[in-house]
């Protein structure tokens, strides 16, 4: 009897022993276990935060372009500018910005010229196209001044630009026309439809207007360009609702990175 107490008493100590152990590990395995999470959740944090201070690299990723590599890798901006200062830009944008000068293009009720409106967007967008490393803008005008369609033509033609891109809005008597369209040169068999059909579904991708799609049009300046040449028509500023996104500082940003990305995937795609 009293030796079975004492196996007794010494099976309860081994297994009293036993859970400590047990416990222990299971408290070692916890500590183990919230370290990880924690650094997890500090990782993805992290990451949330870098995405959320870099929209275009995002925007880009989305639209599945490379993205930018000055913007992401930001650490290393300094290596990259230094490789890039020797790197010869491999295409050349014109940017067409419409109307200047005199030529007020469409105005609205409220006294608001199309021409300014045209060059924002064309800033906009060569600011945009100029961030990636190989692209280099040149611009019709970014000034104020006149410019007739055939100096915008043989300017392009000099520069020997791998595409023009002409930028316009325009307006109509019906108040409720609305929405954005791109016009390529009806005498091109040099891929102005494609860049023009790119662009377009560029657009409707990043804001919020009407497709009205891409098709050929007589445009003095679509007509003796020795490159794919398209003329965007950005809305209607004859409609109240389409003139407030137009004039809009955060919509206009969404709309030059649309027709920038338009762009891209044309070059990118010629190679
Ligand atoms: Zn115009």
């Amino acid at each position: 009897m009293a030796r079975k107490t004492k196996k007794g008493r010494h099976r309860r100590k081994t297994k009293t022993r036993l859970s400590k152990s047990r416990l222990f590990i299971v408290a070692i395995a916890l500590l183990i276990l919230i370290f990880v999470v924690f650094k997890a959740f500090k990782a993805t944090s992290t990451g949330i935060l870098a995405a959320k201070d870099n929209v275009s690299s995002l925007v880009s990723r989305v639209s599945g372009k490379s993205a930018d590599t000055s913007q992401v890798n930001k650490d290393k901006q300094f290596d990259l500018d230094e490789e890039n200062t020797d790197v010869k830009k491999k295409y050349v944008v014109y940017l067409d910005v419409g109307h200047g000068g005199s030529d007020g293009g469409y105005k609205t009720k409220d006294g608001v010229y199309e021409k300014d409106l045209d060059l924002q967007i064309s800033k906009l967008v060569s600011s945009r196209l100029s961030s990636q490393g190989d692209v280099s803008v040149i611009v019709s005008r970014n000034t104020d001044k006149a410019l007739s369609n055939a100096e915008r033509v043989a300017d392009g033609n000099e520069q020997n630009a791998d595409v023009f891109v002409s930028i316009h809005m325009t307006g109509n008597d019906d108040k409720s026309a609305e929405g954005v369209q791109t016009f390529y040169r009806v005498e091109s068999n040099d891929a102005s439809d494609e860049l023009a059909t790119l662009v377009q579904k560029s657009v409707i991708a990043y804001v919020d207007l009407k497709d009205r799609g891409a098709m050929p049009f007589t445009f003095d300046v679509l007509k003796e360009n020795n490159m794919p040449a398209i003329l965007i028509q950005c809305g209607f500023l004859s409609n109240p609702k389409e003139e407030k996104k137009l004039t809009n500082p955060e919509f206009q940003k969404d709309l030059a990175e649309g027709i920038s990305q338009g762009i891209l995937s044309f070059l990118d795609a010629q190679g």
